[in-house]
């Protein structure tokens, strides 16, 4: 089974969720806002080994001084899950798909448990949670599952009594009674699916960058922090490669309307504010600069054009749970086409291996691909509202001579294919086309990233 993390609107509806509550912005610890129910979740980086366990634990230690009540949720140390992924993938070259989540899940299950000592090193009650203890119930697409409901009543009696709960992240139990888990970087869903049913006051992101930028921080010194940005937004960018926020996370977010915050594990500040269209008093054209590294296309080329094709080369494709995100058809002059789609570059052989008999049956000319392009986007609600968003983009690939591949556009977003030699060069002058950066990167205190 293969995850499609572009896809959006895959998010299940939470049975048992609570009626969403009027969001507390500007809620930030140490602030002395009144008592709130606060869901923390703290990723890889932040846990990244005992001492950072043990700040981690300070941390949380701080919110529950401050009278506050926590959900926490972890991820696993960080590079744990890839290394589990990678012994798995040794055992076999498609590694069963129960198995694997049964093996992926266990990163979680060590952060757990160390974080609930850390609290009870402090002088805290903790307890460790994993899915199937709590449980959280997911469908059964193993390693993209979707969270259908989750109980509270043990979580929130153990909060009731003073215990802090420390949810393992990103996985779930099926109806089946396996393991599941919710597809990489899943964590941030966990901690949002929780934050709605409990009608939390807040979902804080704990991470190791101060906040979401105008663009990755770690490709482009002086991006901007942004203050608040749109749900809408957020989950264009998240869909689009931003890792910042897994794209489910903020579906559930939007859909739930769960105040969602991105900030540091380790620097003071408010971070980011995930919040609602309306709330936000001017609307740039655009917001932020995405990126997807790990894309591949495949094209298909001489095949007849007459109606029908596109389904025999994209059916199987499809139906073999492989996500397909851009699709381009070229009509040429003597009745045949060119049919070119992208794919996750995780994919590819797949995808080919999957084609080979189709073109065959097609008597097309021949089936071919690339495995090393990149996808790089614009996205901001203003554009939808402003022609010339794509011309200024054009321009501003064309001034360094990069060359576009394959184009789309929506609403409030434009993405374009290139070769992966040129992704950074293209961010960071699609990042300064739109006049997105601070005026001098020497004038930020400090790197936004732990
Ligand atoms: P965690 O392990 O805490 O879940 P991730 O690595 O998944 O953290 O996400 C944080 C990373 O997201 C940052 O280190 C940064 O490199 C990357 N990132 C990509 N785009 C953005 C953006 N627009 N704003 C902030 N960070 C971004
Ligand atoms: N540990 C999982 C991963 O590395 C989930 C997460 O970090 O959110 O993808
Ligand atoms: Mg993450």
């Amino acid at each position: 089974m293969v995850c499609a993390e572009q896809a959006v609107g895959l998010v299940a509806p939470l049975s048992g969720v609570a009626e969403p509550t009027s969001h507390q912005v500007g809620l930030v610890l140490g602030r002395g806002a009144d008592m709130a129910l606060i869901v923390q979740k703290y990723g890889g980086t932040s846990v990244g080994d005992v001492e950072r366990i043990q700040r981690v634990a300070r941390r949380v230690a701080t919110s529950l001084e401050s009278g506050h009540q926590v959900i926490v949720v972890v991820s696993a140390i960080g590079g744990e899950t890839d290394r589990l992924d990678a012994l798995g993938r040794q055992m076999a070259v498609h590694p069963d798909a129960q198995e694997m989540d049964a093996l992926l899940a266990a990163g979680e299950q060590i952060s757990s448990a160390l974080l609930a000592m850390g609290l009870m090193a402090l002088g805290h009650r903790a307890r460790s949670y994993l899915a199937h203890q709590i449980p959280m119930h997911t469908d059964a697409q193993h390693q993209c599952a979707r969270i259908e409901k989750i109980e509270t009543a043990p979580l929130m009696a153990s909060v009731a009594a003073g215990v802090t709960p420390v949810v393992a992240g990103f996985q779930g139990l099926s109806e089946a009674g396996r393991i599941t888990t919710l597809g990489r970087g899943g964590s941030d869903t966990t901690a949002v699916a929780l934050a709605a049913t409990v009608a939390a006051d807040e979902c804080q992101i704990c991470t190791d960058v101060d906040g979401v930028y105008t663009a990755d921080p770690r490709i482009v010194r002086n991006a901007r922090r942004l203050a608040r940005i749109t749900f809408e937004e957020m989950l264009e960018l998240a869909s689009l490669g931003s890792k910042v926020l897994h794209p489910r996370s903020v579906e559930f977010a939007g859909k739930y309307n769960v105040p969602l915050r991105v900030l540091s594990t380790f620097k003071p500040g408010e971070g980011t504010l995930i919040t609602m269209e309306n709330e936000l008093m001017e609307e740039p054209i655009v917001s932020g600069v995405a990126y997807a590294r790990n894309e591949a296309k495949i094209t298909m080329s001489g095949v007849p054009d007459v109606p029908g094709v596109a389904s025999k080369i994209i059916g199987p494709v499809g139906r073999a749970q492989i996500e397909v995100d851009m699709i381009v058809q070229n009509t040429a002059a003597d009745g045949l086409a060119d049919f070119t789609f992208t794919v996750g570059r995780k994919d590819y052989d797949a995808t080919l291996e999957l084609l080979k008999p189709v073109c065959d049956s097609l008597s097309a000319r021949a089936l071919s691909g690339d495995n090393r392009i990149a996808k790089v986007s614009v996205v901001g609600v203003g554009m939808r509202s402003h022609a010339g968003v794509a011309a200024r983009l054009f321009d501003a690939m064309a001034a360094e001579n990069i060359n576009i591949q394959m184009i789309s556009t929506s609403e409030i977003k434009v993405s374009v294919v290139v070769d992966e030699r040129y992704l950074e060069l293209a961010v960071r002058s699609l990042h300064s086309a739109f006049g997105l950066g601070e005026p001098s990167a020497g004038e930020r205190e400090g790197s936004p990233l732990a």
